[in-house]
């Protein structure tokens, strides 16, 4: 049996601004009262593991034992198929200490190069963990393909190069409210909340 969240004081342990909003929206309906680990004074520990499983794992178990209350994290990236699955855990990384989704987004194309597999996954782990060290993790996706160049000034990260199956408009284009009922953290949003929010 999972283990539910019982509601009150919730921390949400990322430091990343876009997902942060993105988690807080997609919150909105829970009985959570809803703290970052930015706002705790908490530091970022260093994402250490080889999967997205791993490092939304040890995230959310170290701003729980941080703050003794319980930690939501999300690691998520993109994960080209002509890429053998980069950047994937490293998504983050690909955009440097500056956080230069242009640079990254360019990266992935000069990657590319000619390659005509354009398919491509966005997924994201969530882990909401106890300062007991217990953790309830899921893991959700959305596939679709590659387009260059950028398009679209909503979202974060990599948005802007991606369109999701079935549509012909990249996540930077799409109303926040629509990429919020079909992203890879909307699907991984929806299992965590039939494991343990409902
Ligand atoms: P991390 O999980 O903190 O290691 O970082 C994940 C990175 O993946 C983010 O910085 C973004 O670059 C990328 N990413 C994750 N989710 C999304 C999304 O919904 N849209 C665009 N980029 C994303």
């Amino acid at each position: 049996m999972p283990r539910r969240f019982p509601g009150g004081k919730l921390v949400l342990a990322s430091h990343n601004q876009g997902k942060l909003r993105e988690i807080r929206e997609l919150l909105a309906p829970f009985n959570a009262d809803v703290i970052s680990a930015g706002e705790l004074g908490l530091p970022e520990p260093e994402e250490t593991g080889l999967s997205f499983v791993a490092n939304a794992e040890l995230k959310a178990l170290a701003a729980a034992m941080g703050a003794q209350m319980i930690a939501l994290s999300d690691d998520s990236g993109l994960a080209v198929d002509a890429l053998n699955g980069a950047p994937g855990i490293y998504s983050a990384r690909w955009a440097g200490p500056e956080k230069d989704f242009d640079l990254a987004m360019r990266k992935v194309q000069a990657n590319m190069g000619d390659n005509p597999v354009k398919t491509a996954r966005f997924i994201c782990a969530l882990t909401l963990a106890w300062p007991d060290g217990h953790c309830e993790t899921v893991e959700g996706k959305v596939e679709g393909t590659l387009t260059f160049p950028p398009r679209g000034a909503h979202g974060f990260g990599y948005d802007p190069i991606f369109i999701p199956d079935g549509f012909d408009i990249t996540f930077g284009e799409m109303d926040p409210v629509k990429k919020h009922e079909m992203s890879h953290r909307a699907d991984a949003f929806r299992k965590l909340v039939a494991a343990s929010f409902s």
